[in-house]
């Protein structure tokens, strides 16, 4: 029998990314968290439970030793939905089976990781289940897998999933864990859960795995809002369930009251929170429930804060593919709450809600409060080259009628064993990879780009951008939250810091900012030439002339309205 008092336990985060959930830095998944939590509570000391991120024990080989003594493995991880990530590189199978190989203790994997593994973490493969080498899988909750086998002296468990009273325990209980994460305090950002499973069975989906939806009620994800701002995390995303809107109600309609306890809960225990977000919003249910929906969109817009994004999962705009894999929504359905979000949330700070959705020159510089984002799924069951077109002419549509779309999110789908798409696996999307190809460049060169214009316009202020990489002689980084606009700031600045950033040109994905305010006596000639209409011999010019008084006197000879974030005096910083 081993004693949880003696036991050392090191918890390794591989990350996650599945439909609901996400993981990958700089974001913190519920899985350590709540493992931390149930090793807590099973009587094993904190200081005895340690944690690690695959890319530190990449970084800092020394921290194998770690994983090879502890008398406690615990890998988490799993990728159910394919991505490319900045923050981090998702743990791959062979250096999961390095930890099973490493560990002279006891080790369990549990997470996402249950529902397979592929070759590699890309769209259009196929998946199996596998142990990996590790003495225990957990497939049930990893959580109550810890729990468990802690309580029975590292014997063994019984694969069950945790009950809510637990989860409410376990989430505080764990919170201390978020300080040994290599981003703590500034550049990490905490995804918390309010609900798991879904009302909907849509055919390449692993959320209805998870059975039916259940809801946290608001006081244990408030408490546990309240336990990690007790240790410094400042950045949170609501973004561990299938919709948001459905939050505490019957599983598919609204409840806007418990949407209102759950956003002003956080506002209380955590005011000076700086990043409160969300993901995933189902469309189905704005449709269906309208005006629910708009009262509960209204709440959320109230509390979070600016450049949020409720993403949709439309999937397919092609009536066939829709039909053929389950889809819950149709392009008319999703058209109608991409409306209405825009409607209800794509206000400004600074300007009255009333007026949303705003956009052009006279719209504050502010990115707006909410808005939708659209997913897209190819290689779907039914797919044929006409879905292409329909897909395009949905996001064509939106951009015409004057709406916003935050993010269109284009992907190939993964096929999990207990998906219904298992059977079909990644045939379509193979068949349809060069099609594919140029549907995509073509979405992003004709609709990407004009969107992004309007919403992030020339001199939008986006505030607290963490410089993350250099490349091409420019610095690129993002605000934290959910889907982030990258930034590419000219020049090399030092990584890890956080600079406030005004707009100066659009990509496909990703802005041209420069530093906010733009000093005109202290700008660089880089920074000077990315604002369209100065070149360098404008650039030259303004700087030899130097100093200025006033932007007036400066002969800038650019239409542009640089007013709004240039200066020749400190302007009063971003909020
Ligand atoms: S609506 Fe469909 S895609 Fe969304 S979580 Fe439910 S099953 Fe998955």
């Amino acid at each position: 029998m081993t004693d949880p008092e003696t036991l050392s336990v090191t918890i390794v985060d591989g990350y996650v990314d599945e439909p609901a959930h996400f993981g990958v830095p700089p974001y913190i998944s519920t899985y350590p968290r709540y493992a931390a939590g149930a090793l807590v509570d099973a009587g094993v000391p904190r200081g005895q439970i340690t944690y690690h991120t695959i890319d530190r024990l990449r970084d800092e080989p020394d921290y194998w030793r770690d994983v090879d003594e502890a008398d406690l493995l615990i890998y988490l991880g799993g990728m159910t939905v394919p991505g490319k990530y900045v923050g981090g590189t998702p743990a791959e199978p062979d250096e999961v089976r390095k930890l099973a190989w490493t560990a002279n203790g006891t080790s369990l994997m549990g997470g996402p990781v249950k529902f397979g593994v592929g070759d590699e973490n890309a769209g259009a493969t196929e998946t199996e289940r596998q142990d990996l080498d590790f003495d225990f899988v957990a497939k049930g909750d990893v959580e109550a897998a810890v729990f468990d086998l802690v309580e029975s002296g590292l014997e063994g468990f019984n694969n069950r999933m945790r009950d809510i009273d637990e989860v409410s325990r376990w989430a505080q209980e764990g919170a201390f864990i978020v300080e040994q994460h290599p981003n703590h305090p500034e550049h990490l950002i905490a995804e918390l859960e309010t609900s798991r499973g879904c009302a909907y069975r849509c055919s390449f989906c692993t959320e209805p795995l998870y059975g039916n939806p259940s809801f946290r009620p608001p006081p244990t994800v408030v408490g546990e809002v309240d336990a990690l701002s007790d240790f410094g995390v400042k950045h949170f995303r609501i973004g561990r369930q299938a919709d948001i809107l459905a939050y505490g109600g019957d599983g598919e309609a609204p409840n806007p009251d418990a949407l209102r306890q759950l956003y002003s809960g956080i506002r209380e225990v955590a005011p000076d929170l700086e990043t409160l977000h969300l993901d995933n919003m189902n469309p189905i249910t704005i449709v269906n429930w309208p005006e629910q929906s708009r009262e509960g969109i209204r709440i959320i817009a109230e509390h979070n804060t600016p450049g949020d994004t409720a993403a949709f999962g439309l999937e397919s705009a092609d009536p066939v593919v829709q039909e053929e894999n389950n889809l819950n929504v149709s392009a008319e359905e999703c058209f109608e709450a991409v409306k209405i979000v825009n409607e209800e949330a794509g206000w400004r700070p600074g300007e009255d809600p009333a007026d949303a959705p705003t956009f052009g020159d006279d719209a504050p510089r502010r990115l707006p409060k909410l808005l939708p984002g659209i997913n897209l799924l190819h290689g779907l069951k039914g797919e044929r080259e006409e879905t292409y077109e329909r897909n395009r002419a949905f996001l064509q549509r939106v951009y015409d009628e004057g709406y916003m779309l935050r993010r269109i999110n284009i992907r190939q789908v993964m096929a999990f064993d207990g998906t219904d798409m298992s059977d079909t696996g990644a045939e379509i999307a193979n068949e349809h990879k060069q099609l594919f190809k140029r549907y995509k460049k073509r979405v992003r060169e004709e609709i990407d780009n004009p969107m992004l214009e309007r919403v992030a316009p020339p001199g939008t202020v986006l505030p607290d951008i963490h410089l993350e990489y250099h490349q091409d002689g420019k610095t690129f980084g993002r605000q934290l939250g959910t889907y982030p606009l990258l930034v590419g700031i000219p020049g090399e600045r030092q990584l890890g810091r956080t600079i406030d950033v005004a707009v100066v040109d659009h990509g496909y994905r990703s802005v041209t900012g420069v530093p906010y305010p733009l000093d005109l006596n202290a700008a660089s000639m880089n920074e000077l030439t990315a604002i369209p209409g100065i070149g360098d011999s404008t650039a030259g010019d303004i700087v030899v002339n130097r100093p200025y008084e006033s932007i007036a006197d400066a002969d800038l000879g650019t239409e542009f309205d640089l007013s709004r974030f240039v200066t020749t005096r400190p302007l009063e910083l971003a909020d």
